[in-house]
């Protein structure tokens, strides 16, 4: 439904940014001697701008020439990714500038959106160079879609958009503490979620959301009582780009100001210790992690998970064993809640902790986010 799909142009302007310090290390060879060849076979032109230092990509497409690309093509894992969509969104002309479609092939130790995207195409689950391969063969057909974005706000006044998750907790512990073991490349999830376990702590919060708006055809005894028809509608008429100050970011319509409290249709979670507590709107976290099998690039909705406080490590490691599958909502373990929702509010009882945005550390604050739907495009099959 209203699916705006678009093919590259032949012959195809490539701007490849390339973080030579991702995963292994091995992007820059592995362009070279994988993809490199297959873009030559398609009519794809690749330029190629090595990244030196962390912000470098955010910095050149914030101040990039954009006419002179069709897209823009991201050879690292999703920090890479989660730098150029904040670059382009700094742009005064960021309405534009998020129509160039984007496009990710895993070059990293985290590879979420690449692993999603190959989901989405129906292609069998593949990790390592099949999963790049699936991916520059996706970037050679050349059809690009839209994807949802979230805008996250916090406390201390910073606005980021998101493309994959943010999480709080054990999942970001691992993700972060895991960084020292980037060469085993995804492994180090593996490795990582071991140690926290070994380590297992709770946090205390607030956890609040707007939930998501039922689906055409759900029964009416089926939807949320407390979900109000008129706001689930307003998700849907944001105002478009450009109908306010020029320049201006997409307002965030169902957020009010975090020193309030949260809008009395919200849910507010009655416990306040979580093991995690992830939002995640794409399908996988990592290679070997389908965390949430129903998200799709533009379905208008955050998935989010949360883990109560009591679960034990063994029904823990379970889960995580069996997101390798995407099985874990069938375990019915009584810990694991799964909601989906437009918009969240998240307030951290202390500074304690680390937060994550598309698997890159924030500093642990209150924060709330909202779905945008379709506010950018990618390279998608
Ligand atoms: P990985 O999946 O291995 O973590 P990412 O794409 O997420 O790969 O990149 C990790 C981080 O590396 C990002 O925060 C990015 O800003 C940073 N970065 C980009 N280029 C460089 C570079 N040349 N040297 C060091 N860090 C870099
Ligand atoms: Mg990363």
């Amino acid at each position: 439904d209203g699916d705006s799909y678009g093919v590259l142009p032949r012959p195809c302007r490539a701007l490849v940014l390339v973080n030579p310090q991702s995963g292994a290390g091995r992007a820059l060879e592995d362009f070279q001697a994988v993809v490199q060849p297959m873009l030559a076979e398609a009519d794809i032109a690749a330029t190629v701008f090595i990244t030196e230092r962390p912000h470098h990509a955010q910095e050149k497409v914030r101040d990039e020439d954009l006419s002179q690309w069709d897209t823009l093509v991201i050879m690292s894992g999703d920090g890479l990714l989660h730098e150029v969509v904040n670059g382009l969104m700094e742009r005064p002309d960021w309405a534009d500038a998020m129509q160039k479609p984007l496009c990710i092939l895993p070059g990293g130790s985290g590879n979420a959106l690449a692993a999603s995207i190959n989901y989405y195409a129906g292609n069998d689950h593949v990790a390592k160079k099949k999963l790049l391969t699936n991916c520059t063969f996706i970037l050679c057909k050349g059809l690009h879609t839209q994807m949802d974005l979230v805008s996250l706000s916090t406390a201390s006044g910073k606005r980021l958009f998101s493309f994959l998750g943010f999480g709080w907790g054990f999942i970001s512990d691992v993700d972060i503490d895991s960084e020292k073991y980037r060469r085993l490349g995804n492994a180090r999830f593996t490795l990582g979620t071991l140690q926290c376990l070994a380590k297992l702590r709770v946090y205390q919060g607030r956890l609040s959301y707007l939930p998501a708006v039922p689906e055409q055809g759900t029964p009416l005894a089926h939807r949320d009582p407390h979900a109000p028809i008129t706001n689930g509608q307003a998700a849907h008429v944001l105002p478009p780009a450009g109908t306010e100050a020029p320049g201006a970011l997409p307002a965030d319509s169902l957020l009010v100001p975090l020193c309030q409290p949260v809008p009395a249709h919200w849910t507010v979670v009655p416990e306040e210790e979580f093991v995690t507590v992830y939002a995640i709107y794409q399908s996988h976290l990592g290679t070997n992690l389908l965390m949430a099998p129903a998200a799709r690039l533009n379905d208008g909705c955050i998935h989010l998970f949360y883990l109560k406080a009591g679960i034990s490590r063994l029904a823990l490691l379970k889960i995580f064993l069996a997101m390798a599958r995407g099985t874990h909502l069938d375990l019915n373990c009584p810990h694991l809640c799964y909601v989906r929702v437009q918009a969240f509010r998240l307030e951290p009882r202390a500074a304690a902790g680390i937060m994550t945005v598309d698997g890159e550390a924030l500093a642990c604050e209150p924060v709330q986010g909202q779905i945008h739907g379709r506010l950018c495009r990618v390279v998608s099959g």
